[in-house]
């Protein structure tokens, strides 16, 4: 006979299943923990599975471990006790964690029941290289939180946390730091009002938006923007890079923040920006390309991002300053989030705190790998919950960020998406939250998951919409595969679905602020790469009328419209299509291609600007699209032409009618019956007029067109 898997199922139960059922006798299993024998209460045989009852409380300090002879034993499993209520509501604390500086004292506190031990160690050096002997405070515990004042002025020191945890010694940084040494290994003992840019206690958000449709977002890299020789960056790649003001090209046309400037987008988002792990980018000699989506600090600003990695205080200054400058330039800025794993499964501040608690596990007790990075996240955990809501609103008030994308949010839970919903909006300004809401295989029950199918249960947050992504362009796994854009015919259904935010019926959103309209963005080729796949056949001014066509259409669908740095200047990475650690020749944006293709940017540059003086191609309720938006039914094949009616004081232009032609030669359209003013058409953009049409227009192939009437 062996015991085939045991598990703590309550602090005085354990159940576990047996090979060979027939074959054993009861009374010669023995359980022990922290050297003591657990007197067995009763046992009761459920299936397959055997439950014992145990007359005291298992320590979960240390193992628990059946025995039925001395060959025959199993170490019983915590995790199912450790995501029981019992559990959470027994040890669940909403204490603030972390360090907390002050003057004359700092006090520490971390939370790991499980932990033996914790003993405090404060450094001078944040360079582990550097030998060192650490000053040692044994920390105590009350219901598994550790904590010590040391009455000491312990600025800008460093400290790690010595965590003894079943038999095992893990030297670990504080999941709370809010600075660290070089590569994020020690915790900085930070004063934050040190840490703030002249002026940075009045830095407001620019009133950018009121509904999160009146957002347009602009994805880009901090390293990319501005570390291309042709740049004109002094800062190359660095936090610092992205405050140049006046930077220029080699034909002395604007770069960097000047250019994003005059584009007239409203949110920077951000790629990550929080410390990634110093094995994907080393911030000694950050030569390592990597876009970062490996979480080694939350809560801490990437260091080879940062002037000097070495001193805690300037990673945190000059994200602030670099958040301030570009809020005085009236743009807002979205962080990227990557809370659904992290960088090492076991090497991570998390598993040497609390082994098992932050991590979902399947059945077997081995962990779910929804994010297909080895790990992912447990947010559905009170203590994980709280983690990530901290850290948020961290970031929300601290650094004065206006909105977070997350990635994979699919894996988050719904109520945590929720709870951080409302928390944000106590902070009084439109902070957006959106995310990837891709249904992944966690062991998270899908009707939890915060992914596009429960989007009702979320209605406040918003999603990546790869309906309109994949309709416009094809499908992004098949390479060859076009869309809408690029001359696959029959998707006049599907484009109206996205002209109206993809909201029901035939969509899955139930307001259009849940849809994030985006053809691409860095994960897989750029827009050009891929019309270089599907259209390498046609000249290039015919794929470049394809790209602005098909941008045309992102900011005139509703919802809000999302675009990748460069795809309005044709931007390429020669083909790479997952580029996260391609050097930067791929990766960088190279500014003197937006100079060639300037004519095309100048064209998305005044349709950003009719969308962002007509309110109706920013309605925000369901209902609004309802009753303002129509479909014109008499249009040719690979047409679709809609009108919105407003009579909203607001606006201007009493019928809008927009017009997609996606065929390659003109088509006539008969027009409702109205006196209409053409102001876009596929060359020009002019809000005086180009023409005034009755009766019928002619479309150019490939183009969109825009009229009104008063
Ligand atoms: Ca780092």
């Amino acid at each position: 006979m062996n015991i085939i898997k045991s598990s703590v199922t309550s602090f005085n139960s354990i159940e576990f299943i047996v090979d060979d059922f027939d074959h054993f006798i009861f009374a010669n299993f023995i359980v022990k923990n922290n050297n003591k024998i657990l007197k067995i209460k009763s046992s009761k045989v459920n299936i397959n599975k055997i439950i014992f009852t145990l007359e005291a409380t298992i320590d979960i300090k240390y193992d628990c471990i059946l025995f039925y002879d001395e060959n025959i034993y199993s170490k019983c499993n915590y995790l199912k006790l450790f995501s029981s209520k019992e559990f959470n509501d027994k040890f669940y604390t909403d204490e603030k964690l972390g360090a907390i500086y002050n003057k004359n004292f700092t006090q520490f506190k971390l939370w790991s029941p499980v932990a033996e031990k914790v003993t405090l160690l404060i450094y001078n050096n944040g360079d582990i290289t550097e030998p060192e002997k650490p000053k040692r405070f044994p920390m105590d515990c009350k219901n598994g939180l550790f904590n010590i004042t040391v009455y000491e002025d312990l600025k800008n020191k460093f400290y790690t946390y010595e965590v003894k945890v079943y038999e095992q010694i893990n030297e670990t940084i504080d999941p709370y730091a809010i600075s660290c040494g070089i590569n994020g290994q020690r915790g900085a003992i930070v004063d934050l009002s040190d840490t703030n840019p002249d002026g940075f206690e009045n830095d407001i958000s620019p009133k950018t938006i009121n509904n999160f449709t009146d957002a347009i977002i602009y994805e880009m890299s901090i390293r990319d923007i501005t570390k291309n020789p042709n740049s004109g960056a002094f800062h190359k790649g660095k936090f610092l890079g992205l405050c140049e003001e006046n930077t220029k090209s080699t034909i002395k046309e604007p770069t960097g923040l000047d250019y994003i400037k005059n584009l007239g987008i409203t949110h920077l988002q951000i790629m990550p920006m929080f410390d990634f792990s110093y094995k994907s980018t080393d911030e000694r000699n950050p030569i390592d390309y990597n876009w970062g989506y490996d979480p080694q600090n939350y809560n801490i600003p990437e260091g080879s991002y940062s002037t000097d990695p070495y001193t805690p205080i300037t990673r945190i200054r000059e994200l602030k300053e670099m958040i301030q400058t570009v809020h005085k330039n009236g743009i807002s800025i979205n962080m990227d989030v990557v809370y659904n794993h992290m960088y090492g499964e076991k090497d991570n501040c998390f598993e040497k705190v609390f082994p098992g608690y932050y991590f979902r596990h399947i059945e077997d007790g081995t962990l779910s790998n929804g994010s297909m990075c080895g790990n992912e996240t447990a947010s559905e955990m009170p203590m994980m919950r709280k983690f990530i809501i901290d850290s948020v609103l961290y970031w929300a008030k601290e650094y004065h960020l206006d909105g977070f994308r997350f990635d994979l949010m699919g894996l988050h839970d719904i109520q945590t998406m929720n709870i951080l919903r409302n928390e944000l909006y106590k902070l009084n300004r439109p902070i957006m939250m959106y995310g990837e809401g891709w249904d992944l295989p966690s062991s998270l029950p899908s009707e939890l998951r915060a992914s596009k199918n429960n989007a009702e249960k979320i209605p406040e947050i918003g999603f990546f919409n790869d309906r309109i992504r994949d309709v416009l362009k094809g499908n992004v796994f098949q390479k060859s595969d076009q869309g809408y854009i690029s001359g696959k015919e029959n998707l006049e259904n599907e484009i109206r679905i996205c002209v109206r935010g993809s909201i029901k019926n035939d969509g899955s959103f139930v307001s259009p602020i849940q849809s994030i309209n985006y053809i691409t963005c860095h994960d897989n080729n750029t827009l050009w790469d891929k019309l270089i796949l599907t259209n390498g056949f046609e000249p290039e001014d015919v794929r470049i009328e394809r790209q602005k066509f098909s941008l045309g259409i992102i900011l005139t669908c509703q919802g809000i419209p999302f675009f990748q740095n460069g795809m309005e200047f044709l931007r390429s990475k020669q083909g790479i299509e997952n580029s996260y650690n391609s050097p930067d020749s791929i990766n960088s944006v190279d500014w003197d291609v937006k100079d060639k293709y300037i004519f095309v940017t100048d064209y998305i540059k005044n349709l950003i600007k009719i969308r962002k003086k007509h309110p109706s191609f920013r309605l925000s309720t369901l209902e609004e699209i309802t009753n303002k938006l129509q479909f014109l039914l008499d249009v040719p094949r690979n047409v679709v032409a809609f009108t919105i009616k407003n009579d909203d004081k607001l606006e201007a232009w009493k019928n809008i009618l927009v017009i997609y032609n996606a065929n390659r030669n003109a088509v006539k359209i008969n027009l409702p019956n109205l006196k209409w003013n053409l102001v876009v058409d596929k060359y020009i953009i002019d809000e005086n007029t180009i023409e005034t049409c009755t009766n019928n227009y002619t479309a150019e192939g490939i183009s969109i067109s825009i009229l009104y009437s008063v």
